[in-house]
C-alpha cells in the first residue's frame, strides 16, 4: 500500500473488518437509520408511526382513542380498546402492517419506485427477495388505489387517448404476434391541466365511445373548464355534460399549431408509455394500478421542491387506510 493510500485510509475499515456478517448487518442498519433520521426526521417505522399516527382509530369499530398497551419488539406502539376488545398496533390497517424490514429498506424501495426501476433491480438494490419486492409493489398499489378519484382538472384542460397493446405489456414490445391489433389495444384516457394536475384512466379496448369517455373522464374535469383536444367525437360528451368551453385542433403531426397546442398532453402520453415499458411482463389487469402509481409519483415529484419526496410518501403510506392481502 502506497503512502498516500495509507494517509487516506478509512479509519473504520479495521473495525468493519473485524465484525461478523450479522454484526455488519446491524451496523449497516444503524447507519441507514441514522441517515434517514437526519434527512427526514424519523429513522424507524416506530418513529414515523409516532409522528403520523399518534393516536390511531380502532380498526374494528372505527372509534378512538385507545389505551396504550406497550410496544412491539420493533418499538411500534400497541393499543387496546376495552369497550370492543380490539388489540392492534399503530401500523394496523396501513400497508406497512406486518413489515419486518427496517424503514430504511422501504425508503430505498420508494426512491427506486420514484425512478420507475423494474422489480428485479429493486430486489437487488434493496437486498430483498423477488417475492418481497413483488409484495411491496402491491402494497404501494393498495396505498394508491382510488387515489385519482379526487383529482379534478380545472381551467385549461387537455384530454387525449393513448394506446398500448396488452400483449406488449405482458410479453415485451414487438414480441407478441400482431393479430387483431385494433381490438387488442388498450385505450388509456389521459388528461392534464395548466397546473400540471394529471389523470390517466384505463378506458377499455380500441377507440372509445362517448359512454367510455364519460365513465373515464367525466368526474375529472371541472364544470366550466376549457377542453383542449383533437377532434375526437367522443370528447363532445364532456363538453356537453360538464358545460365546457370547446377548443379543438385537427390532429395532424405535421401541423406546428396542433403540436404546440397539444404538447403538454402529448408529452404526458409519451411519458406514460415510457413508464409502462419499464414494467414489461406486468399483468395487464394491474394496468390501472400502475397508472395510479404513476399519477401519484408524478404529483410527489412535482411538489418535490417544497416537500421532501421520501417523507411525503412515508406519510401517505401511514395515513392511508389500506390493506395488502397476499
Ligand atoms: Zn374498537
Amino acid at each position: 500500500m502506497g503512502h498516500a493510500a495509507m494517509k487516506h485510509a478509512n479509519p473504520y475499515a479495521g473495525l468493519v473488518g473485524s465484525l461478523t456478517p450479522g454484526e455488519l448487518d446491524l451496523l449497516s442498519d444503524a447507519v441507514e437509520e441514522h441517515r434517514l433520521r437526519e434527512e427526514v426526521g424519523f429513522g424507524t417505522l416506530a418513529e414515523a408511526a409516532e409522528l403520523y399516527r399518534p393516536s390511531p382509530r380502532c380498526p374494528r369499530c372505527g372509534s378512538g382513542p385507545a389505551w396504550g398497551d406497550g410496544f412491539e419488539p420493533s418499538g411500534v406502539r400497541r393499543w387496546r380498546r376495552p369497550s370492543c376488545g380490539a388489540r392492534f398496533t399503530s401500523l394496523t390497517g396501513t400497508v406497512l402492517e406486518g413489515c419486518r424490514k427496517p424503514l430504511a429498506t422501504w425508503v430505498s424501495f420508494i426512491r427506486l419506485a420514484l425512478f420507475a426501476v423494474p422489480l428485479d433491480a429493486c430486489a437487488e438494490m434493496c437486498r430483498i427477495s423477488h417475492h418481497t419486492a413483488w409484495e411491496w409493489r402491491h402494497r404501494l398499489f393498495a396505498a394508491v388505489d382510488g387515489y385519482q378519484d379526487r383529482i379534478v382538472l380545472r381551467g385549461r384542460v387537455w384530454v387525449d387517448e393513448t394506446y398500448v397493446n396488452d400483449t406488449d405489456l405482458s410479453h415485451g414490445y414487438g414480441q407478441a404476434r400482431k393479430r387483431g391489433l385494433s381490438k387488442q389495444k388498450v385505450c388509456i384516457a389521459v388528461g392534464i391541466d395548466a397546473r400540471k394536475e394529471p389523470v390517466a384512466v384505463v378506458c377499455g379496448h380500441g377507440k372509445p365511445s362517448s359512454a367510455r369517455i364519460r365513465r373515464a373522464m367525466g368526474a375529472h374535469v371541472a364544470k366550466g373548464a376549457t377542453l383542449v383536444h383533437d377532434r375526437e367525437r367522443a370528447h363532445n360528451v364532456l363538453v356537453r355534460e360538464n358545460s365546457l368551453e370547446d377548443e379543438s385542433y385537427k390532429a395532424d403531426v405535421r401541423d406546428p399549431a396542433y403540436l404546440e397546442a397539444m404538447a403538454l398532453v402529448n408529452n404526458l402520453c409519451s411519458w406514460i408509455k415510457r413508464y409502462l415499458w419499464r414494467f414489461t411482463g406486468m399483468d395487464p389487469k394491474n394496468l390501472q394500478s400502475y397508472l395510479n402509481l404513476y399519477v401519484y409519483l408524478f404529483r410527489v415529484k412535482r411538489g418535490g421542491e417544497r416537500w421532501p419526496k421520501v417523507a411525503r410518501v412515508v406519510r401517505h403510506l401511514l395515513m392511508t387506510d389500506a390493506t395488502f392481502r397476499s
